[in-house]
């Protein structure tokens, strides 16, 4: 199912016409399609079928209200990786007991706060951070549930700095040290050991690796198993990568038959945490072009999105399909789509076949996962809005910033 198509040479998204978007909300905008969520989710869930699971939607890629509302209702857990997160998702309806809280640099703020609220699990990144939470427990009359994060050593062969389950990561404990952190666990009043947790990368493409890393915390769970610690939980992370260009995804069918092979007839819940793969493709960027500088053997478009709206070109050098919103005739020249924000870097897309024409629109695809929720103010530029279709209904789910909004908390000194 593709929600983005043409009628007319026009791109619509679910029911709605870009365009109309654009003209009623202004650009830069990003449009989310509620469809492609469900569908995300539901293949998820088809995955899944027949284990006892829970899909845990990893936060960080778009924390928008509305969204973590739609996977709440759809029944989804949530993967955090702060206090900001834990109360987003309680502000929008998930359930507590369905948080896992993830990150390696947890506060004693944020753990009281998770505390509270009764989450489900810390997934415990380090000894001192085990320690630290043992005593906020006990502290407050508390049990902690935990899981720790191991880290597996396998290469996920993909970037670095989204690469997480290698020994140079600060990830995790290194699964060889797992067992007597386990076992320091279980002596602990305020900690109640009820899963284990890996996570190996992002934007993973190859699921050899992520096969890998099962296996080898299976060894582990065996292992605690032989001495008398028991879980309820083994989650494998998230990661599983989405087609940007011509990357070929891992296939649902391929990724189900690892899980049935190592999970059939288990009793443990197994939870996964996928970010990306839920949102990226349901999500684009709509933005409109300012000028077109025209050179000798190249064009240069400039665009109103930036790199403090979508951040991802400049940081890692990822690809973003671009595509004109009416089409109108060929490309001539090769074009780089550059915004306005005073940086070389400052680029979504170089070297593109694009007929470029001033004020007309471009949409930026795959934007949905870590667009919006890497976005930052950086030259004092308002962030977008967000917006979410649901076949011919939309929903503004985020007003656009204003300059006035962004210098609120600053203060003069004469
Ligand atoms: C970022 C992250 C995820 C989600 O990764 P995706 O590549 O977006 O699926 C899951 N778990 C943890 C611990 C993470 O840090």
């Amino acid at each position: 199912m593709n929600p983005l198509h043409r009628m007319d040479g026009r791109l619509f998204l679910e029911e709605v016409s870009l365009e109309e978007l654009a003209r009623v909300y202004g650009t830069p905008l990003y449009v989310y399609s509620q469809a492609a969520l469900t569908e995300a989710f539901d293949s998820y869930e088809r995955a899944l079928a027949g284990l006892p699971h829970l899909i845990c939607y990893a936060v960080k890629a778009n924390g928008n209200l509305a969204i973590l509302q739609h996977f709440a209702r759809l029944g989804a857990g949530f993967d955090i990786v702060s206090g900001g997160e834990l109360a987003r998702v309680l502000r929008a309806g998930g359930q507590a007991a369905k948080i896992v809280f993830s990150g390696v640099g947890k506060t004693e703020a944020e753990m009281r706060a998770a505390l509270d609220a009764g989450i489900r699990c810390f997934n415990i990144e380090s000894e001192s951070e085990l320690s630290r939470l043992n005593r906020v427990a006990k502290e407050m009359g508390r049990i902690a549930l935990v899981s720790i994060r191991v880290n597996p050593d396998v290469d996920p062969k993909t970037h670095p700095y989204i690469s997480t389950g290698l020994k140079q990561n600060k990830f995790g404990i290194p699964i060889g040290r797992a067992q007597p952190l386990y076992r320091q666990a279980a002596s602990m009043d305020g900690i109640e050991i009820v899963g284990v947790d890996c996570h190996i990368g992002s934007q993973l493409t190859d699921l050899a690796p992520i096969a890998d890393a099962i296996d080898r915390v299976l060894d582990l769970v065996g292992k605690l198993s032989s001495i008398g610690i028991r879980l309820k939980h083994i989650d494998i992370g998230g990661g599983l990568g989405i087609r940007y260009r011509d990357e070929t995804p891992p296939d649902m069918t391929d990724f189900r038959s690892i899980l049935i092979s190592r999970f059939r007839g288990r009793s443990e819940e197994v939870i996964v945490e996928p970010g990306r793969s839920l949102v990226g493709n349901a999500g684009l960027l709509l933005t409109r072009i300012e000028y077109v500088k025209r050179g000798d053997t190249k064009n240069f478009i400039v665009v109103d999105a930036a790199m403090n709206d979508l951040m991802r070109p400049s940081l890692y050098d990822a690809f973003h399909d671009i595509v004109p919103v009416c089409q109108s005739g060929e490309p001539d020249l090769p074009c780089d789509v550059v915004g306005p924000v005073c940086e070389t870097g400052d680029f979504i897309g170089l070297n593109r076949a694009i007929r470029a024409r001033e004020g007309e629109l471009l949409a930026v695809l795959s934007a949905g996962a870590y667009g919006m929720s890497m976005s930052s103010n950086y030259n004092s530029r308002p962030r977008s809005a967000e917006v979410l279709v649901n076949k011919n209904k939309i929903h503004l789910i985020r007003e656009r910033e204003t300059i006035e909004g962004l210098m609120a908390g600053e203060r003069l000194v004469y």
